[in-house]
């Protein structure tokens, strides 16, 4: 007797309280999460996409950003004339689809970032191929994979998950890698195309979305199958000398030249963007045999990789196709406006204050049929 129960029970009661907020959060954490599947309401029409901003390539980018391959991303721009901000490249989440229903992260309704729903779906959408919206606001029903390895191509960044695409861009990249070795080109390393359902990216581009746009490194295919290691560590080569306003003549070749015009003759190509230096280099050497300069545009980046798009697909109903480019070869005023543009300058003593970044799109902002796309199992 004495003190010794008391003192058991002193023990037993100071264990209980430490264990106590322990327990609280194991059980927490133990707790199911709510299904995050949706109320049929959700996949109703939305409030009214608000129209997307006309795209030019000409309209220079508001935040760094990542592109595929890109040595310094930082240095690196986004492309191709969208005005969304882009987050710099993070980890991202792995996707947890499976089976083919997609799974999302958080909640899916109108406010959500359209980036964290379609970021974040491992798997196409099995409706019938569709590129929706616009090429930096839509998404793609239907999609294909570019296999990883062709005979004359090998996907990159295998860990992004985002080879694919529209069919009618799986079959043009066959096509263009298989003439390849024909214009000197031993094969296409590809980098990215979309995601499994098009749609904004967590990290890099602003446009890829609809699964009509893909990247090809300036970088020749070597002589072997990369590794999964080797595809996510190799750098592309810049194409441009220190100057950062022409090509460099050690690294830039008359193949290159060759394959940009190969790649730009397909009739549903709608553009190729590439650097003002690799535009004024094929400006230079094109000869009389012009007409096809004028898909090739000019472009912040760009020098590690070009950057195909494909007019909207015959079919793909809500596609909203670009101005076409004008008929001239661009080759005067234009690229060297656009080589003033890009010429590097000296840092500025004060630093600018850096804009604040914009909201991320919401779910939303998309085509109303993204949400179909978006939820299809
Ligand atoms: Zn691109």
């Amino acid at each position: 007797m004495g003190r010794t129960p008391i003192r058991a029970l002193m023990l037993a009661a100071l264990a209980a309280l430490l264990a106590a907020p322990l327990a609280a959060t194991v059980a927490t954490a133990a707790v199911p999460l709510p299904p995050v599947r949706p109320p049929p309401s959700w996949i109703g029409p939305g409030p009214a996409a608000p129209v997307a901003p006309a795209l030019a390539d000409t309209v220079p980018p508001v935040a760094a950003a990542p592109s595929t391959g890109a040595v310094s991303p930082a240095a690196a721009p986004s492309e191709d004339g969208s005005a969304e901000a882009v987050a710099p490249a993070e980890p991202a989440p792995a996707a947890p689809s499976a089976g083919g229903r997609p799974r999302f992260t958080i909640p899916v309704t109108a406010s959500a970032p359209a980036k964290e729903l379609f970021g974040n779906v491992g798997v196409p959408a099995p409706l019938a191929a569709r590129a929706i919206g616009f090429y930096s606001r839509g998404c793609l029903a239907g999609a294909k994979a570019l296999p990883v390895d062709g005979k004359t191509w090998q996907v990159m960044r295998l860990s992004r998950n985002r080879n694919w695409g529209h069919p009618a861009l799986i079959a043009y990249l066959e096509k263009l890698a298989a003439a390849a070795p024909g214009l000197g080109w031993r094969g296409l390393l590809v980098g990215d195309l979309a995601q499994p359902r098009g749609g904004p990216m967590l990290t890099g581009h602003a446009s890829h979305q609809i699964g009509l746009d893909a990247d090809i490194w300036l970088t020749p295919m070597p002589n072997r199958k990369l590794s999964t290691k080797e595809r996510e560590d190799l750098s592309a080569t810049s194409m441009l000398k220190e100057n950062g306003v022409e090509v460099d003549p050690k690294l830039w070749t008359a193949a290159h030249a060759r394959l940009i015009r190969r790649a730009a003759q397909d009739r549903e190509v709608e553009r190729i963007f590439v650097h003002p230096a690799i535009k004024q280099a094929l400006c230079t050497s094109a000869g009389t045999d012009r007409a096809w300069l004028s898909k090739v545009r000019p472009y912040w980046g760009h020098h590690y990789h070009f950057h195909v798009r494909l007019d909207c697909p015959p079919g793909s109903e809500g596609c909203r196709p670009q101005d076409p480019p004008g008929s001239g070869d661009g080759c005067g005023a234009e690229v060297k406006e656009w080589l003033a543009k890009v010429r590097p300058r000296p840092e500025p003593a004060t630093p600018a204050k850096p804009a604040k970044p914009k909201p991320p799109m919401p779910l939303s902002a998309l085509p109303a049929e993204c949400r179909t796309v978006l939820l299809a199992e």
